[in-house]
């Protein structure tokens, strides 16, 4: 034991002693600030396919692509080729003063993907930066209107949601759990409405029309509390993913939403940085929902893990807008529009049309609901099975009928996640919790990789089986 190690770390190691990924003594002590700084996770050294290698020779069958991120798996060597080529090109410049090959291409292919409908993109390195980029996008987008409206600085967006982790990102969402040692230093200019949560949030015998349209009436009431001329945009998840565990939009929904915004001359945006580039099925979320954002956001998809990357969309009218204004977006980031992470990025998205990826997501996905329905509708603690594409959630609670949830002290998901990585079950599955009310509520996501197989969908339906058993009784 080294003279230098800090006090709190000395309290910590005997307590450690012996347990399975001991974080260990001084010597062997990490470098990394792990999430959980007592404990060091699995070791990853490869990957091949849907499944991960650990250092312990374990392969642990990745059912969530991480966070929804690795889509095409984890070994495709014709991404690894077209990093390699664009390395031995140019591995960066600087976008203030020059423009890329490789972000002209990319842009393209985004452009090309909507119809024309939104005419450029900005790219940048991850989600929460897209993010950002729209809300910065959404001010100063009403600034550069022939009549500017410099009083548009307020936000509207939905409860259980996540946008990212800077402040501003982390403002606009609402996952209470990260946002609550921040919440003193987070902007109060948003202003945020239930979600389209159809398990808690419909009343028995409430029909989707009525539902929808209670939602509106809540989204216009925000805008009237905030006042309407003050509101620069309405941001949601197309889809909502990882915080309100898979919850698609009810018909009508987002299109009612939208409805509401033009009314009152604000900017609709959506998040599309999980649900977004092919997990639900079409490249585009928002292509399944007959509404175009003004402002769209995208990344965990979109270079697959091969490389850190996101882009913001922009509509045709909000370029137009600053093109016929200052002309310039008042935002950029050193690793903007980054050669090597839009070559890896134009590659995965060729790749998900040439091997035809998007009806593989919409069949293996239509299969991985009817096994989980088959499996878990008549399991007394699973309360509620959802999905679209192959991005799915089961929702645990106590009592089917009263819908209660579990204590959040028990970390059922986290137990859930924790136990799937035993060697028995070697299953990596995504946990989440406060869906129910921002606080209460577990679930866990499965977002297997696009090209995954129907064998695969029944192994991973069988494994996180067996862990719910073991964990649930
Ligand atoms: C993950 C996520 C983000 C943040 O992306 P990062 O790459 O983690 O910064 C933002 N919005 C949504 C909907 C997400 O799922």
């Amino acid at each position: 034991m080294g003279d230098y190690m800090p006090e709190s770390a000395k309290v910590v190691a005997p307590a450690m002693a012996g347990k399975p990924h001991d974080n260990g003594t001084a010597k062997e002590q990490s470098g990394v600030l792990y999430h959980q700084l007592r404990q060091k996770p699995l070791n990853i050294v490869g990957g091949r396919g849907s499944y991960l290698l650990t250092e312990d020779g374990l392969e642990i069958l990745d059912a969530t692509c991480g966070a929804a991120v690795s889509c095409l798996g984890h070994s495709d060597m014709r991404v690894h080729e077209a990093i390699m080529q664009q390395l031995q090109k140019i591995p960066y410049c600087y976008s203030l003063y020059f423009t890329n090959t490789a972000a002209e291409n990319l842009s393209k292919i985004l452009v090309d993907s909507t119809g024309g409908k939104m005419t450029r993109a900005f790219i940048v390195s991850s989600g929460t930066e897209a993010v950002e980029a729209a809300l910065k996008m959404a001010v100063q987008y009403f600034m550069e209107l022939p009549t500017p409206q410099p009083q548009r600085a307020n936000f509207i967006s939905r409860k259980q949601s996540y946008h990212g982790n800077t402040l501003g990102s982390l403002s606009v969402g609402h996952h209470v759990g990260r946002r609550a040692l921040y919440e003193k230093v987070l902007a109060k200019n948003t202003g945020h409405v239930a979600p389209c949560y159809p398990y808690r949030g419909m009343k028995t015998g409430e029909s989707v029309e009525s539902y929808v349209s209670r939602l509106s009436q809540e989204l216009e009431d925000e805008f009237q509390r905030l006042g309407p001329d003050t509101v620069c945009a309405f941001v949601a998840e197309t889809m909502a993913g990882a915080t309100l565990g898979c919850v698609p939009p009810l018909p009508g929904y987002l299109k009612a939403m939208k409805e509401v915004c033009e009314r009152h001359g604000a900017l609709f945006i959506l998040d599309e940085v999980m649900s977004g580039m092919g997990r639900t099925g079409t490249l585009h979320a928002w292509e399944q929902e007959d509404v175009v954002p003004d402002l769209q956001t995208m990344a965990k998809g979109l270079g697959a893990g091969y490389a850190p990357i996101a882009g913001l969309l922009l509509n045709k009218h909000v370029v137009d807008t600053l093109t016929k204004g200052t002309g310039a977006f008042s935002h950029s980031q050193t690793y903007q529009g980054h050669p090597v992470s839009c070559a890896a990025a134009v590659r995965v998205q060729q790749i998900i049309q040439e091997d035809n990826l998007l009806p593989n997501v919409r069949a293996m996905g239509a299969y991985l609901g009817q096994l989980l329905h088959e499996k878990f509708d008549s399991h007394p603690h699973v309360g509620d099975i959802r999905g679209r594409g192959l991005f799915w959630a089961l929702e645990f609670v106590q009592d089917k009928e009263t819908k209660e949830t579990y204590p959040p002290a028990k970390k059922l998901a986290w137990t859930i996640h924790v136990t799937g990585l035993k060697p028995e079950y070697a299953i990596s599955l995504m946990p989440g919790n406060g869906g129910a009310d921002g606080v209460h509520g577990d679930h866990i996501c499965l977002a297997p990789p696009y090209n995954t197989t129907r064998s695969e969908i029944e192994m991973i339906v069988e494994r996180t089986a067996r862990v719910i058993q073991e964990v649930l009784g």
